[in-house]
């Protein structure tokens, strides 16, 4: 049974201090359309939530309210935005409906689009999607039980980059089985794939996943740490080394001359151009620095 929901008070977060980067440093709102994930990713609270779909009469309401607010920029908080199809089919023709258009973002799996939603999803003002991509390794893919393969990867951002929708990959480094090898698998798989922007992140051990059931806190060594292997830690990789792997990771994707001058060369004004840089600076900060951000 489709749920409902009161329209949240927009008007009230719609402004900075909450800037989004595909939106450029313009007002965005965030819209929710459905609950869980039918994924099964072993890392992933979003698979315990209940699935639930909000009726459609209700988003309507609530993207023909933020079209009055004057607000251009939303983002879809939906865990996987395509998860089903005839839902989202009916939230395009919604927004093909508002008096004004939208620029619009969300997040999907690689192997829930194809040529023609994409078309939709664009035709609609869709400007970027991110994408859980993970890893550049295939036996951690199938451990992490993502259910993609890297060839549907690389097929769906191809898609994407051909109709003009940016893409942000997600990717996990420290994960059980990893290696050196591995994450340095999964930094080049990040440059072939050649996204609009990339994070690399740690695993977080959720309470109730898999991952945390099954490997709990032991997946980095520490230094000191017994490693004899009657308390053999699933991962070999030191926390500290882990550190120094994410930010090489940064560093190789993002300060690449080709990579600066694309950024750079898309700013269509000097605020675009302003926003770019703030990026690039706060990204050299955290990676000299040692500063998460
Ligand atoms: S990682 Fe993405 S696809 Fe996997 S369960 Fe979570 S939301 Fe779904």
């Amino acid at each position: 049974m489709p749920y409902r929901v009161p329209c949240p008070r927009h008007e009230l977060f719609a402004r900075p201090p909450y800037p989004f980067p595909f939106f450029q440093g313009r007002p965005f709102v965030s819209v929710l359309t459905s609950t869980g994930c039918s994924g099964k990713c072993i890392f992933c609270s979003h698979r315990l939530a209940p699935l639930g779909r909000r009726d459609t009469d209700d988003v309507r309401r609530e993207l023909f309210r933020i079209n009055e607010l004057g607000i251009r920029c939303v983002y879809f908080q939906d865990a996987c935005f395509t998860m089903d199809r005839g839902a989202v089919l009916a939230t395009l023709d919604q927004i093909q409906e508002l008096p004004d258009p939208i620029r619009w973002v969300c997040s999907c799996r690689v192997d829930q689009v194809d040529r023609e939603l994409l078309e939709k999803m664009k035709a609609t003002g869709c400007i970027a999607i991110q994408f859980g991509v993970e890893s550049g390794n295939e036996a951690i893919l199938k451990l992490l039980n993502k259910n993609i393969t890297l060839q549907q990867a690389l097929g769906t951002f191809q898609l994407c980059r051909e109709l003009g929708i940016r893409t942000h990959a997600f990717f996990i480094m420290g994960l059980p089985m990893e290696t050196t090898e591995t994450m340095q698998q999964t930094v080049e798989f990040a440059l072939k794939l050649n996204p609009d922007s990339a994070s690399f992140g740690v695993p977080m051990f959720l309470a109730g996943t898999t991952l945390t059931n099954k490997y709990g806190g032991e997946a980095f060594l520490r230094e000191g740490d017994d490693v004899s292997p009657a308390r053999q830690p699933r991962t070999g990789i030191l926390e500290s080394d882990l550190m120094q792997a994410l930010r090489a990771a940064y560093r190789r994707f993002y300060f690449r001359p080709a990579y600066a001058l694309r950024q750079l060369g898309r700013a269509r004004n000097p605020r675009d151009f302003w926003v770019a840089i703030r990026q690039g600076v706060g990204l050299l900060r955290w990676i000299g620095g040692g500063r998460r951000s």
